[in-house]
């Protein structure tokens, strides 16, 4: 039997103008990158976005804002998209991710439809100051921690290429598995004049060095290539999922455009490689995906 890939889209609802330094980012204030700014995009144009890619087969949404964290309005504001969205839309598993956010505020969005947080530690504990100020690394795992104990499920990954070396990239993958995520968005950074981070696209080679590690220490997790799959890989992509890969983000990403959904899935038919149907998807979400990540922890 082919490899099944599973699809996942994002809607970038709140975008850029954020306070934060964190030097890889083309949405923080501080750094003239012309990304678009907004703030909360219309239900409406949200909803029709969705079901024009699950027209493609997308399973999972993630409903992204900028900025540090969650606060009431925003959390409110993502409250309503969920259930929009859910009142609209059959066999969609609703990811959010916001930032830092409490305890309380994640029960309310689970309430509300959505069913996994999305946080990434981005990198080594080690090495997160040397590329954002404003906040804390023990910040961010401290939201993922919240996240599993609002029983959310947990998508939580990095960005690979900062100028980290393979000891930080290790710390990241063993941090990691301590919270046991169901999906880990894999990013490799896409180098951008505008930016503080000078590192170079990271070679072939090396994203998949990356992509084989992060798949020896968490053996269970869904790995989802996200940011940079386009700039690193070309054409040429059999190899990402050849090395783990089994997640890809269908459609335009943050504030990138994407391949179109129709030519990625031209493209995984041509490697022979099967896309797992929206009604499985989401049932393996609520049943075998997330119970496999609660029992790695446990
Ligand atoms: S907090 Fe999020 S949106 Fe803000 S600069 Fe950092 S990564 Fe970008």
């Amino acid at each position: 039997m082919s490899k099944e890939i599973f699809l996942c889209s994002i809607s970038n609802v709140s975008s850029g103008g954020c306070s934060e330094d964190c030097s890889y980012c083309t949405q923080s204030a501080r750094y003239d990158t012309g990304v678009p700014r907004y703030k909360y995009k219309d239900i409406q144009e949200v909803i029709k976005e969705a079901k024009e890619l699950k027209k493609y087969g997308m399973v999972g949404f993630c409903l992204v804002t900028s900025g540090r964290g969650l606060d009431e309005k925003k959390c409110e504001y993502i409250a309503s998209l969920a259930m929009g969205l859910k009142k609209e839309i059959l066999d969609i598993h609703l990811i959010a991710c916001c930032g830092r956010a409490d305890l309380d505020k994640l029960k309310y969005l689970k309430k509300s439809g959505i069913d996994s947080y999305n946080h990434n530690l981005e990198t080594a504990q080690s090495f997160f100051s040397q590329i954002c100020t404003t906040h804390t690394w023990e910040e961010r795992f401290e939201t993922c921690e919240n996240a599993l104990r609002a029983d959310l499920g947990l998508c939580s990954g990095g960005i690979f290429g900062l100028g980290e070396g393979w000891n930080h990239r290790i710390e990241l993958l063993k941090a990691l598995r301590e919270l046991s995520p169901h999906s880990m968005p894999i990013n490799f950074f896409i180098p951008n004049p505008n930016l503080p981070i000078k590192q170079e696209k990271m070679s072939v080679q090396e994203a998949l060095e990356c992509i084989t590690l992060s798949r020896e220490y968490l053996p269970h997790a869904r790995l989802m290539i996200a940011g940079g799959r386009e700039v690193v890989f070309g054409e040429n992509q059999k190899c990402m999922f050849d090395s783990g890969i089994d997640a890809i983000v269908l459609g335009n990403y943050l504030t990138t455009t994407g391949e179109s959904p129709k030519r990625d899935l031209d493209m995984l038919k041509s490697y022979g490689l099967g896309v797992i149907e929206a009604k499985r998807g989401v049932s393996m979400l609520e049943g075998y995906g997330l119970k496999i990540a609660k029992e790695c922890r446990e």
